[in-house]
């Protein structure tokens, strides 16, 4: 166990500041040099030799701009790369064998990235120190006689070749090319590798007419086009649906067999389909990460969700996380909330058909299916945003609405935003501070501007934002982009509580198996009625095994339960579990009777 000192350069501001965490720290008093103030930069550098970890800092910084950690390894052997003196830290790397496919699996902020470019030669790593410039002599030299030398030998050679599908694909819509010239510049046949990844008739579009969905198939397309011997791909399922998913999973399965490959990923489910092995990661979002050592795939979901690390001795999360074999049973009585009639859309080239249904007080709905199936389209129609050619959307709802691409308009902060809101009759600013804002982890970020906020940060604001909005009805599109798996599943937590609470509706639009597991009460299923795409059919709530069923039927997915944590697994294709389950119409849930 070591003490490490993070200072988070972005929200120190000293120059707003009584420079309280000088003034008030006690080996200071003691006229001890414990913080100093940097000649380069004006703000503090923190000793951790002369820290005494009292905290008081921490407490005492108006801008929560420190953080003092024990860590449980802090072996300065260990560290790979660390930005700063007082700066975050990645202890140990991942070691991608010569075939197979590794996963990574930890919060944001914890160093996957950076563990990826140095896998990629890409970053030069510090080792550690940070005020040296690095270089791959020092790297080599440094793994000499370890399992790493030969990786990092063929990166000074310049023999490795990588590449690595970023993790952020919809900064792509801002290029100006088309998709085919986008994929075709890593070498391969553009046409070839659009109709792998489902694109072929999207060659011609440019980046800035796609949508997230289909810039993250380009992004993948043109990493497979890439001859290389190791393939990084940072969260590859982001802004997919089920289907496109296990299509991405079956493709990197193929790729593992005969190339190394690297896979950061919070969709759990998925992980567990496509990898061989993962990495956990551990540490503080900012402030450091652990890579652990490889685990076999099922002990390494079954670790996270246990959240102890019986190797190195170490718990990451305080309760387990349960899932239930057996569907939720349905409440004795349903109050109604929203009943609406069957819903037509017509536009060009498309035409949506919801049938009609009742959305129950307290319950929480996942609306599932392909993309481009007209979810959203219903949404909007239920809010009012969108008027149908035929049926009449509920009248008297009242909506709340969360949309699925999130832009930053203003560059105030979060808690800026709410004391403008706090006069605002139709917004319960209470509720955010005192329930929402501790319940999505965001106390730390509230004084950060909203353009500054990380991906999975914004996303956790705007659901805290949209639920803090009394409604009728809450509409969620894809709350779970972005964020990490815990933040997936205590999302889901609150989400579920939340609404039960207010007694209101929400309907939540997801790709996420775990995060509708965790929930739901109940499912719409959407899909496409016509090969072509151009005709979208909606129908339910459905109790959740039926909607699992119907959506798992459709995709050609079964699950099997783990024995030890219950949670649901993807059974291989064809396999006796995958074609008894078929056969017995159960794609998700055990059978009642066992
Ligand atoms: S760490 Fe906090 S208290 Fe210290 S100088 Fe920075 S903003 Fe001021
Ligand atoms: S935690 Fe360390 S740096 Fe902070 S006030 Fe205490 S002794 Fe000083």
């Amino acid at each position: 166990m070591g003490r490490i000192a993070i200072l988070l350069a972005d929200r120190c501001h000293p120059k707003e500041c009584q420079w309280e965490c000088q003034n008030y720290c006690p080996p200071v008093r003691m006229g001890q040099e414990c913080i100093v103030e940097s000649k380069e930069t004006g703000k503090p550098i923190i000793s951790e030799t002369l820290c005494i970890g009292c905290g008081i800092c921490v407490h005492k910084c108006p801008f929560d701009a420190i953080k003092i950690l024990n860590t449980p390894t802090a072996d300065e052997a260990e560290i790979v790369h660390r930005y700063g003196y007082n700066g975050f830290r990645l202890y140990r790397l991942p070691l991608p064998p010569t075939k197979g496919i590794t996963g990574l699996l930890g919060p944001n902020g914890t160093g996957k990235s950076t563990a990826l470019r140095v896998l990629a030669g890409t970053e030069v790593p510090n080792l550690g120190r940070w005020d040296v410039p690095p270089t791959w002599e020092a790297v080599v030299q440094h793994y000499r006689g370890t399992a790493f030398a030969a990786h990092f030998q063929r990166i000074q050679r310049g023999e490795l070749r990588s590449v690595v599908k970023p993790q952020y694909v919809d900064r792509l819509a801002e290029e100006p090319q088309t998709l085919a010239e986008y994929v075709g510049a890593s070498g391969g046949d553009p046409r070839d590798l659009l109709a792998q990844v489902g694109l072929a008739t999207k060659g011609d579009r440019r980046l800035t007419e796609l949508s997230g969905g289909e810039l993250q198939l380009g992004a993948i397309a043109r990493t497979l086009g890439t001859d290389a011997d190791l393939y990084l791909f940072d969260e590859p399922s982001s802004y997919l649906d089920i289907v496109h998913r296990l299509a991405v999973a079956r493709i990197l399965r193929r790729l593992g067999e005969r190339k190394s490959v690297v896979v950061v990923e919070h969709d759990l489910a998925l992980l567990d389909y496509l990898a061989d092995q993962a990495h956990l990661v551990y540490g503080e979002e900012a402030a450091f990460g652990v890579i652990s050592h490889p685990i076999a795939m099922r002990s390494a979901v079954n670790t996270y969700l246990t959240g102890y690390l019986r190797d190195e001795n170490v718990r990451f999360r305080t309760e387990p996380v349960r899932f239930i074999s057996h569907p939720p049973k349905p409440p004795a009585r349903r109050n109604v909330a929203v009943a609406f009639d069957a819903l037509d859309k017509r536009f060009d080239r498309f035409h949506l058909t919801v049938g009609a249904g009742e959305l129950a007080r307290g319950e929480t709905v996942g609306i599932v299916g392909p993309n481009a199936t007209g979810k959203t389209t219903f949404v909007r129609m239920l809010a009012g945003a969108e008027t149908p050619s035929a049926g009449t959307p509920p009248p008297g709802v009242t909506v709340s609405y969360k949309p699925q691409y999130l832009k930053v308009t203003q560059p105030a902060s979060l808690r800026e935003r709410i004391e403008t809101l706090q006069s605002d009759p139709t917004f319960d600013a209470r509720l955010l501070e005192r329930e929402l804002v501790p319940g999505l982890h965001l106390d730390g970020v509230l004084d950060v501007a909203l353009p500054d906020l990380s991906g999975g940060e914004l996303q956790r604001a705007a659901v805290a934002l949209c639920l803090a909005r009394p409604a009728t009805l809450y509409l969620l599109d894809e709350p779970s982009a972005y964020l990490d798996s815990d933040e997936r599943m205590a999302m889901a937590r609150l989400l579920r509580r939340q609404i039960e609470r207010s007694g209101a509706t929400a309907l939540v639009v997801d790709h996420d198996v775990y995060f509708l597991d965790l929930g739901c009460d109940e499912l719409m299923v959407f899909r496409s009625v016509r090969p072509d795409g151009s005709e979208g059919r909606g129908d339910g709530p459905f109790p959740m095994r039926e909607g699992m069923n119907r959506l798992l039927k459709d995709v050609q997915v079964t699950f099997r339960r783990d024995p030890e944590t219950l949670r649901p697994r993807i059974n291989r294709e064809d396999s006796v579990l995958d074609r008894e389950q078929r056969a017995a119409g159960e794609y998700y849930y055990e059978p009642l009777d066992r």
